[in-house]
């Protein structure tokens, strides 16, 4: 879909009020929210596998569901949810067969050369520190990112107490979900 298509759509959608189904405020009614993915097969499948409804929960996505650091954006965007939001429940879920599966950086690399980025460009990146093989590498096996992702949300030295974090993982072609680690 490009740009226009999706102009054209929106103006009869708003005409035709059809947004008036989907009323509800910022507050998530499950007091959840929903750290994932951003795979294409788990836009809409993923809500409907969990029973969520517009107005249900904070939903934050990113390639692989991936959280490395503490304070990563995907964190901040997490306590945002707790803090201001009234989020009580943190739940993390990858997906089998995820892009961010033994990641190829250096072919990522290549392809960057090959679309215009300069050679230079990579190397000033270098010196200021970014290293394009650790920022973009995803992870072997999906379950122990998850573990990794929940774990640095448990030990963050900002999350108040009485916030349980969980951690799934779904099936995109199912939507079929399997729990690697969950709080009581
Ligand atoms: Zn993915």
């Amino acid at each position: 879909m490009n740009l226009d298509q999706l102009l054209d759509f929106n103006k009869k959608f708003v005409e035709n009020k059809d947004y008036e189904v989907y009323a509800t405020d910022k507050f998530p009614n499950k007091r959840m929210v929903i750290f994932t993915c951003m795979d294409t097969r788990l836009v809409e499948l993923l809500p409907k596998a969990l029973n969520i409804h517009n107005g249900d929960v904070k939903m934050v996505k990113n390639a692989g569901a991936i959280i490395r650091k503490p304070f990563d954006s995907a964190v901040k965007s997490l306590l945002v949810a707790i803090y201001s939001l009234k989020a009580e429940e943190v739940v993390v879920i990858g997906h089998h067969g995820c892009g961010m599966t033994n990641v190829d950086t250096e072919e990522l690399q290549q392809s960057m050369v090959e679309r215009g980025i300069s050679e230079e460009t990579l190397h000033t990146l270098e010196h200021a520190g970014i290293n394009l093989h650790k920022e973009f590498h995803g992870f072997e096996k999906v379950e122990d990112s998850v573990s990794q992702s929940v774990g640095i949300i448990r030990n963050h030295p900002l999350l108040p107490k009485g916030i349980k974090v969980h951690g799934l993982v779904i099936d995109p072609e199912t939507g079929k979900l399997d729990v690697v680690t969950r709080e009581d």
